[in-house]
């Protein structure tokens, strides 16, 4: 029998998950169940692929970046690439801004739906207040000290050091260059083989990917806040989906212009890293698929996608940086203030810089929204209002983060002349048949 692609296999998981979840919330001891049984299963998943994160960028970063023989060509690829993530991220929050000022979703909540909320969030607010002052307390260039690992082992022991693993890989990459070719083909081969061994590890996790989904999705579920608060949330919510859903269009649209593939194929090719965006809520945790995707699916060069994907998964955030904007704005309008314009484009420079801040893993946007209210004057306090719908707003910016990043890639390609045409792969199977010869 023919096997289902790898995208619908995991939308059925998520699906099936939330339904079981559903009818288990119907049971006293359902939603104990869930969390003592199935949950695991979940964290085991995402665990397995943050696991490989950290060797993937190390191997295939040092490996593209050595394939690249001279630094005039890393420094052309490096700044087109920070170019258009900008870009795109000013563009995202410029988007956030007009839908947020022209539907105003904090006019409809009124004062006591505004103290219910505050009253039932308020402690998870002190904690995410806590984590985010820690940031703030920093010096200008801090983010630039932090930059530079002293200890690479320490660097990677760690997937919140992404930026400085990068830092490493390509600092490592650029010494491979400048040493005679000759010396530096065995640390070369040893990386290539390294890169193959981790992709097939990803094939391998990726197996479970429609079981893994189904537990993450049934494990939310089981967690999530009362559908009452939920509603009230609803139009500030659709805001802000309605933002992410232009973004995704955005992309298409500048992929089909300047690199002539059309809509189809690029969502086809991305799907199953936006689908497992959409349930890990990790762009860190997601990178390794992205990759996959991108090279064998949309028909982006190992050379760039090594390169360009690592970054953007690190700082390229541009459903976190829309969604920072709209809940800022939405916040102030539901405190009655009025913003002026140029608040607003503070605004605009802040969530972009808070968004390259924000770290690849779940919950990381709202804790920089803490930076964009304090820099524009909206209470902190209205973090509570925003709590109860933020975990599906996560998993929705974060799909949007993925798609921004292979989006990207595949400009930074065309723009290389490194974009070719894929290998036709029907489906997940057939790609797995082909690479496992001696599994059939
Ligand atoms: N979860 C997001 C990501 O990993 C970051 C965020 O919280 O917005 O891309």
């Amino acid at each position: 029998m023919k096997k289902l692609a790898l995208h619908w296999q995991i939308l059925i998981g998520m699906v099936a998950g939330i339904i079981f979840a559903l009818i288990l919330n119907n049971f006293e001891w359902g939603s104990q169940f869930v969390t003592d049984w199935i949950k695991p299963f979940g964290t085991i998943f995402i665990n397995a692929l943050k696991l490989i994160a950290v060797p993937l960028i190390l191997a295939s970063l040092i490996k593209g970046i050595s394939d690249l023989k001279d630094i005039s060509s890393l420094s052309k690829m490096g700044f087109r690439t920070i170019l258009t993530y900008i870009i795109t991220t000013i563009i995202a929050v410029s988007i956030g801004l007009t839908i947020v000022n022209v539907f105003k979703p904090g006019k409809t909540i009124d004062e006591s739906r505004r103290t219910e909320l505050t009253e039932n969030y308020g402690g998870d607010v002190e904690i995410t207040r806590q984590s985010a002052a820690k940031q703030k307390e920093s010096g200008p260039l801090q983010a630039l000290e932090d930059l530079v690992p002293d200890n690479i082992f320490g660097a990677a022991s760690s997937n919140g050091n992404m930026l400085q693993v990068i830092f490493f890989a390509i600092f490592f990459g650029i010494g491979m260059i400048l040493i005679p070719e000759k010396q530096a083909q065995p640390v070369k081969d040893f990386f290539d083989a390294l890169n193959e061994v981790i992709l097939k590890m990803i094939d391998l996790i990726m197996l479970a990917a429609p079981y893994g989904v189904f537990a993450l999705l049934a494990a939310l579920v089981v967690e999530a806040p009362s559908a009452d608060l939920f509603m009230a949330l609803l139009y500030y919510a659709a805001c802000v989906v309605l933002g992410l859903v232009l973004m995704i269009a955005f992309y298409t649209l500048i992929v089909w212009i300047f690199t002539k593939k059309s809509p189809i194929f690029f969502l086809q090719g991305i799907s199953p890293a936006q689908l497992l965006g959409l349930s890990t809520s990790s762009s860190a945790a997601t990178l390794p698929v992205t990759m996959e995707r991108t090279e064998e699916h949309l028909g982006v060069d190992r050379q760039v996608s090594s390169f360009v994907l690592p970054i953007g998964a690190t700082i390229n955030m541009d459903g976190t940086s829309l969604y920072q904007a709209v809940a800022a704005v939405f916040i102030a309008q539901a405190f009655g203030m009025d913003l002026s314009f140029g608040v607003q484009l503070g605004i605009i420079a802040t969530a972009t810089l808070a968004s390259i801040g924000s770290a690849a893993v779940p919950g990381a946007g709202m804790v920089m929204l803490v930076i964009v209210l304090g820099q524009a004057g909206i209470p902190e306090a209205g973090l509570a209002l925003i709590f109860a719908v933020d975990r599906p707003l996560d998993m929705m910016r974060t799909t949007v983060n993925v798609t921004g990043d292979a989006a990207v890639s595949m400009l930074v390609a065309k723009s290389q002349g490194k974009l070719h045409d894929p290998p036709k792969v029907k489906n997940w199977d057939d790609e797995y048949k082909k690479r496992n010869p001696k599994a059939n």
